[in-house]
C-alpha cells in the first residue's frame, strides 16, 4: 500500500524564532504497523530476547548494504562496518549503534512507519490465529518492532551515506505516531550509520547487563560477520 505520509502537524520545539532548533513533525504509523506493533506487545511477549537479534540483524544489513556501496565511495571504503552495544544503567537505556548505511529521511518514513512487504497480512493473520512462531518475525519484514517487546520508546538517530551533512532522529512510544526531527550530523560518529536507543521498560532492565547480552549474541547472532563490540562492565 503506497500511501503518503504527511506530517500531521508541525510543533516548534521553540518558541522563539531560533532558526538553529529544529522543528519536530509528528506522522501516524500506517494501520497495519499499528495492528503488527499490538500483536508483538501482545502476543511475543514470552520470547522477548528475540529484539536483540532482529536489531542485530538490521544493523548487519545496514553494514552490507555501505560494504557493497562503498566500493565505489573511496571515503566510506577505507571505514569497516561494525556494530557496537551498550547500556547505559543511569537512564535505563541499551544503544545499538551500527556504522552502515543509514537513512534518509525518506526512507526512515517508508522504512519505519510503513510496513513494505506484502508477507505483513500474513504475519498479523497467523499471530491472530496463534499459529505463527515467533522466530519468524524476521521473515515477515517486521523485525524492528521487535524493539518494543523491551522498550516503551525507542529513538532511532540516522546519517545516510546519500547524504552524510544530515542526520535525523525518529522516535515513538508505540502509540498512533512517530516524530522526526533534524540534528547534528555529529550525533552518529562514523561517516554514516544508524544508533537505535532502547528506553527500557521497567521490567526490562535485564538487558542492562553485558553478561545477558553476550549470551544473547552467541545465542541468536553468531554468523553475523561484522565486528559486535559489547561494553565492559566496570568492576
Ligand atoms: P526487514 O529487515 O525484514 O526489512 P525490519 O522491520 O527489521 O524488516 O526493518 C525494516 C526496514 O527498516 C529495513 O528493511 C531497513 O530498510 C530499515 N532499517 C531498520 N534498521 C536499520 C538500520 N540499523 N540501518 C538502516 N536501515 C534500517
Ligand atoms: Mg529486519
Amino acid at each position: 500500500a503506497a500511501t503518503a505520509s504527511f506530517p500531521r502537524s508541525t510543533l516548534l520545539s521553540s518558541t522563539t524564532a531560533d532558526k538553529t532548533e529544529a522543528t519536530s513533525e509528528t506522522y501516524e504509523f500506517t494501520s497495519d504497523v499499528g495492528r503488527v506493533m499490538d500483536l508483538i506487545i501482545n502476543s511475543l511477549y514470552s520470547d522477548r530476547d528475540i529484539f536483540l537479534r532482529e536489531l542485530v540483524s538490521n544493523a548487519a544489513d545496514a553494514c552490507d548494504k555501505k560494504r557493497f556501496l562503498s566500493i565505489t565511495d573511496d571515503a566510506a571504503a577505507k571505514e569497516e562496518p561494525n556494530i557496537r552495544i551498550k547500556a547505559n544503567a543511569d537512564d535505563n537505556t541499551l544503544i545499538i549503534e551500527d556504522a552502515g548505511v543509514g537513512m534518509t529521511k525518506d526512507e526512515l518514513i517508508n522504512n519505519l512507519g510503513k510496513i513494505a512487504q506484502s508477507g505483513t497480512r500474513a504475519f498479523v493473520q497467523a499471530l491472530g490465529e496463534g499459529t505463527a512462531d515467533v522466530n519468524l518475525i524476521g521473515q515477515f519484514g517486521v523485525g524492528f518492532y521487535s524493539a518494543y517487546l523491551v522498550a516503551d520508546k525507542v529513538t532511532v538517530i540516522t546519517k545516510s551515506m546519500q547524504d552524510p551533512n544530515k542526520a535525523y532522529q525518529w522516535e515513538s512510544e508505540a502509540d498512533s505516531s512517530y516524530s522526526i526531527k533534524e540534528v547534528s550530523p555529529d550525533e552518529i560518529e562514523a561517516s554514516s550509520g544508524t544508533k537505535l536507543i532502547l528506553h527500557l521498560k521497567e521490567d526490562a532492565s535485564t538487558y542492562l547487563d553485558a553478561t545477558k547480552i553476550q549470551e544473547l549474541l552467541q545465542r541468536y547472532s553468531e554468523f553475523i560477520e561484522f565486528p559486535i563490540s559489547v561494553w565492559k562492565e566496570k568492576t
